[in-house]
């Protein structure tokens, strides 16, 4: 019989995860089913119980579903622990439950694919919400220069950035007055699902060659992208961070690295 896994999520019916984790196990020899489950919003934890009961071996979670799953944990990951959340689920041999997030991997490696730099430059990370928090850790990791978190509400990128000061230089600070010059500009905030733009300076990027990487994905550049290509900067969406996300949870479930690779174009094609 094969191992069980899913994603819970609510809803979850737009989720791309068992497109990926199938694509994953296929293509590894990985004897394993992947099923998308729809928790009700009061009963998550009951939920990953029930599958843990039938069978199930380890989990991913999405929305709104991360800091509860955070708080279902018998250990944590280092990472996690700092981003407060968890997005995937492991059942130990013991009966215990592991968390562990593996966004801020996924957009990293996301970056390092598209040979995009971090180590020495200035990078400015939009929003200060639960994506956000969940990346800080391993992109001050990459060494960069300087970090700014800008936020629609301040305190909250000013309270990210006292929370993650002991890894690297990074600052909190609102939309009015941001300075020029970021060599990468990370769009965090959910505007982009509204089709909003946070209000931004002209000169926002370096004109050494900069790169705007929106956490969202669409068939179609987000305002975000159409207004950052506009000005010069080299557009990147979020669907390389969604698969490389779900690479490291696979790895952390299975022992095995797929490759992202035709997984990423296959999902492109259909989107
Ligand atoms: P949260 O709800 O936790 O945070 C939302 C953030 O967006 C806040 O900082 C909020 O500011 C800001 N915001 C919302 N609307 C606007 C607006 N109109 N103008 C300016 N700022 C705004 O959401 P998440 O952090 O969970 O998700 C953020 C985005 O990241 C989503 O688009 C999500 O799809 C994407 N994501 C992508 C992943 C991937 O694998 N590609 C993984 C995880 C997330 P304020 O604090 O002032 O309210």
């Amino acid at each position: 019989m094969s191992d069980r896994y899913c994603v819970f999520g609510h809803p979850i019916g737009h989720s791309k995860s068992p497109i990926i984790h199938q694509a994953f196990a296929a293509q590894t020899g990985e004897a394993m089913g992947y099923e998308a489950i729809e928790a009700p919003l009061d009963g998550f934890q009951d939920a990953w119980r029930s599958f843990v009961a039938n069978g199930g071996h380890g989990a991913n979670v999405t929305v709104p579903f991360k800091q509860e799953a955070y708080r279902l944990c018998d250990t944590l990951s280092h990472r996690a622990r700092r981003a407060g959340a968890v997005n995937t689920l492991l059942l130990g041999k013991n009966g215990a439950t592991y968390g562990d997030t593996t966004d801020g991997v996924g957009l990293v490696r996301d970056l390092a694919n598209h040979a995009v730099a971090l180590a020495g430059k200035r990078v400015l990370v939009l929003g200060a919400g639960g994506a956000v928090r969940g990346v800080l850790e391993p992109l001050l990791a990459a060494g960069p220069a300087q970090v700014v978190i800008a936020n629609r509400t301040v305190e909250k990128a000013e309270c990210l950035a006292r929370d993650f000061g002991d890894l690297g230089a990074v600052s909190g600070a609102g939309f009015e007055g941001l300075p020029g010059g970021f060599d990468v500009v990370i769009n965090g905030t959910s505007a982009s699902l509204s089709g909003e733009l946070p209000p931004l300076p002209d000169d926002l990027f370096t004109e050494r060659g900069a790169t705007a990487y929106d956490m969202m994905y669409a068939a179609e550049p987000t305002v975000f992208l159409a207004w950052a290509a506009a000005r010069g900067a080299r557009p990147l969406d979020g669907l390389g961070m969604l698969v490389e996300q779900a690479a490291e949870s696979f790895f952390q479930w299975r022992h095995v690295r797929p490759d992202t690779a035709p997984v990423l174009a296959d999902l492109r094609r259909a989107l």
